[in-house]
């Protein structure tokens, strides 16, 4: 069977169909500007690239023009679309109202349409109107949700609850959800794989670092804690986002900058991290160039970005009560040296000895990183969030 695997944003919408006898890519691209003048999809298939420069004013238009490529000539890898078994969407938001990958139905597209939308309102009405497209153009093929919150559901009650009047809590949902967790699950899965360990013997953290990113505590193979928050918003400071801050400051904030509610968080969002450290960019590459010309700024955004991360690894090794492994995946996590040395420094203590000719290599696949004799593996693991996505898609039928 093949899935089809859709990321839809306001204005894009990625795609990869994947073969899952053999786990293997046969196809991928994206359309970009959907809506806007100079819409356009560059499509990859059988070995060959093809850019598609047509008007898409909505997401169906996309879909059929992805679908068009997928049997197109040169770049087609289908002949018809009985060979797509099933379409997985990435879905960022679910509240408490899905726990785990869910195929939909009306109820399903009903309830995540009316009760999502609030808790990710960047992401879930993209998503459910590539979804809505893709149901309009592939009526019969079986179509599931698949959650990043869904890996963080183990979490106890002690980790995903906030301080706030447990009422408050029953009433509006207000909690920590956690994100990217389909890249925390495939990571930790590949870890115990690697190590030749089953998950329930190993306390992992996974550090997703990348222009978003997120530490999550897998003890037992299950997430049992992670730093992202009620949004995507909290834990370390990210490429724009803030982080953790103190609620008090953000009222502070707006007040001083004349600013509503909506506009201080699009603030915490957009204009701080490390690009509002430095002033110079959200982009690590940039703030290494930055540091090695002397720009304090830079410097000082990668060390706050570098600790901050480490405390996470801390506590969690503590919340678990051990560490067998630290995983680093995504954008950052996977290439820079830098970072991963500069997290790992001063956990010695931990049992964490890092192999620096090792770290400062480039490996395809997984990377081990740590001196043979670290008690503590780390361990450098590309994600692969599409393949999880097409895995949880099959598994549902
Ligand atoms: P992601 O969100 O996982 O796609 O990660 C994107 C981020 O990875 C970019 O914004 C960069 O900051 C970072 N990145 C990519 N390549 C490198 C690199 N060679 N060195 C440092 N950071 C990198």
């Amino acid at each position: 069977m093949k899935v089809l695997v859709i990321n839809a944003g306001s204005s894009s919408l990625k795609y990869q169909l994947i073969d899952m006898q053999t786990e293997k890519v046969v196809a991928k691209g994206g359309c970009e500007r959907i809506g806007i003048p100079g819409s356009v999809l560059k499509a990859k298939g059988n070995g060959n690239e093809k850019t598609y420069e047509k008007d898409m004013p909505n997401h169906k238009v996309a879909i059929e023009l992805v679908l068009h490529a997928l049997k197109d000539d040169g770049i087609g890898v289908i002949k018809s679309m009985d060979e797509i078994g099933a379409v997985g969407h990435r879905i960022v938001a679910s509240g408490e109202y899905f726990k785990k990958t869910t195929l939909v139905t009306p109820d399903v597209l009903k309830t995540l349409e009316e009760k999502t939308f609030e808790l990710a309102p960047l992401h879930n009405p993209a998503a459910a109107t590539g979804l809505r497209a893709c149901i309009e153009v592939m009526p019969k093929t079986p179509m599931a949700l698949v959650f990043d919150t869904s890996f963080h559901a183990t979490m106890p009650e002690k980790a995903y609850l906030y301080g706030i009047a447990y009422e408050d809590y029953k009433e509006y949902g207000v909690r920590r959800y956690g994100a990217h967790g389909t890249s925390h699950k495939f990571v930790s899965a590949e870890a115990a794989k690697y190590l030749g360990k089953k998950p329930e013997q190993l306390k992992i953290v996974t550090c997703h670092l990348g222009n978003g990113s997120s530490i999550s505590a897998v003890d037992g193979g299950k997430c049992v804690d992670t730093s992202m928050g009620f949004t995507p918003l909290a834990g370390v400071m990210m490429g724009t986002r803030s982080g953790d801050i103190d609620a008090s400051a953000v009222e502070f904030l707006a007040r001083k900058k004349g600013l509503s509610h909506s506009e201080a968080v699009t603030y915490l969002n957009k204009k701080c991290g490390v690009a509002g450290i430095s002033g110079v960019s959200s982009d690590f590459r940039d703030l290494d160039d930055g540091a090695k010309q002397g720009n304090a700024r830079c410097a000082l955004a990668l060390d706050m970005f570098n600790y901050q991360t480490k405390k996470f690894v801390g506590a969690y090794a503590a919340a678990m009560g051990g560490l067998a492994c630290i995983v680093f995946t995504a954008g950052i996590g996977e290439n820079s040296p830098n970072v991963r040395e500069g997290v790992v420094e001063g956990l010695e203590f931990l049992g964490v000895t890092l192999e620096k000719n090792e770290n400062a290599k480039r490996v395809d696949g997984i990377h081990e990183i740590s001196t043979k004799d670290s008690k503590v593996k780390v361990l450098v693991i590309p994600t692969n969030e599409e393949l999880v996505i097409a895995r949880e898609t099959a598994a549902l039928l």
